[in-house]
């Protein structure tokens, strides 16, 4: 028999949507499911201070040396002051590394808890949670738990059922946050909500990991969508974080991101730093070069650094005009159901409140296709394609 006999087959992955959109022979077909920018001609789209970057970094002919084992301290330094923001006082004491976009960033995380965290190696997430965290999280040793937080009957926050969870757990527990843009569901607390949040994690002594995928993407503002992370930080939580560039500067494929620990010390941070090192060595030695130029040049050039803050905002814009253009069209086919959560949820994607079969039949009968979980990438929907989408949810739901 084969070495592989035994390997079973694995489900098929969230790509399945893609593979089924482009089989469909329908002209105007709709696919909803993929988590990447589209512009409105639903073309993927290159940032033009990218581009700009781009041209400066290949023009400067640098060599192909390999990166130190924490990545290009000039990105490192500048995706810290962009995340915690430039008078933190986490900077003097941060440990800090490159890594392969944000799930590295969650990967290398997880193995410096499952290495060195001093109590339970279980990690919270919410329920639900992108679907990568519970296998990046298990893959490297960690025990995955489950936290309240979407109330599917209100398509809402469900806030008492998260604040309860968070107080039945054991002191001194792990908890993964979404700081903005919660994906799947776009819902996130408000800043009140943060507040409380923080608090009952204080009184816990509860360890805080925030998974920062979307920073400016959400809101269209770098700092709004940094305002967890930085009011925990400012409350006293030596928290961890996961940052990633795919979305915010539209690297997807260049793998550029970072994971930070805040420290007592900067003596702290050293020791902590060392043994990120150790982490990362044997996984892949050092992280590639070229997205860490890239991001490195666009954050450290004051030009192009308001010129990108300028196009995250667009494509945070076009996503909530998007949001409102659906809401809109779903009331004028004379839709009964109340669509205010389009609108109000943030980020890529929104929760429809749709159900699997609804899903289905958007696929089968429309060539709509999105998870069947109900989620829609909102980055997905163009001026185009808007009114058929909402005639195909309004059909399949009323
Ligand atoms: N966390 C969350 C919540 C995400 O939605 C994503 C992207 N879909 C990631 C992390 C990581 O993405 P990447 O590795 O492409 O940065």
């Amino acid at each position: 028999a084969s070495t592989w006999a035994n390997v079973p087959q694995g489900p098929p992955a969230i790509l399945g949507i893609t593979e089924a959109f482009k089989a469909d022979k329908f002209e105007k077909k709709i696919n909803l499911g993929v988590g990447a920018y589209r512009d409105d001609a639903g073309k993927p789209y290159v940032l033009p201070s990218v581009r700009k970057a781009e041209e400066k970094v290949i023009s400067a002919r640098l060599n192909k040396e390999y990166a130190p084992i924490t990545g290009l301290p000039e990105f490192t330094k500048a995706a810290a002051v962009l995340a915690y923001g430039k008078n933190s006082s986490a900077l003097d004491r941060l440990a800090i590394t490159q890594s392969i976009s944000g799930t590295g960033a969650l990967r290398i995380g997880a193995a410096f808890l499952a290495r060195f965290y001093p109590g339970e190696k279980t990690i919270y997430i919410p329920t639900p949670s992108w679907a990568n965290h519970v296998n990046v999280f298990t893959d490297a040793g960690l025990k995955v738990e489950k936290y309240t937080y979407y109330n599917k009957d209100t398509i809402s926050l469900d806030f008492e059922g998260l604040i309860a969870d968070i107080k039945k757990a054991p002191n001194g527990s792990m908890f993964l946050f979404h700081a903005c843009a919660h994906n799947p569901t776009g819902v996130d607390p408000t800043p009140e909500q943060w507040k409380q949040i923080e608090a009952a994690v204080k009184e816990k002594g509860h360890f805080a990991f925030f998974d920062m995928a979307y920073q400016g993407f959400a809101s269209g503002d770098i700092h709004k969508d940094a305002f967890a992370v930085r009011y925990f930080v400012e409350q006293g939580h030596n928290i961890c974080l996961a940052q990633s560039f795919a979305k915010n500067m539209g690297l997807y494929g260049e793998r550029i991101g970072a994971f930070s620990i805040v420290c007592e010390s900067a003596e702290e941070s050293k020791r902590v730093d060392s043994q990120i090192k150790i982490l990362v060595r044997p996984m892949y030695s050092n992280p590639p070069i070229h997205g860490a130029r890239i991001a490195a040049e666009i954050l450290n050039t004051p030009e192009l650094y308001e010129q990108w803050l300028v196009e995250v905002k667009g494509m945070a814009d076009r996503i909530i005009k998007m949001r409102a253009l659906l809401k809109e069209n779903l009331e004028k086919l004379g839709s009964k159901h109340d669509w205010s959560h389009i609108t109000s949820q943030i980020g890529m994607f929104a929760y429809t409140g749709l159900t699997p079969e609804q899903m289905d039949k958007l696929a089968k009968e429309h060539s709509v296709y999105a998870t069947r979980d109900g989620r829609i990438s909102v980055a997905g929907i163009t001026s185009d394609n808007v009114g058929r989408l909402a005639e195909a949810i309004f059909k399949v739901k009323g």
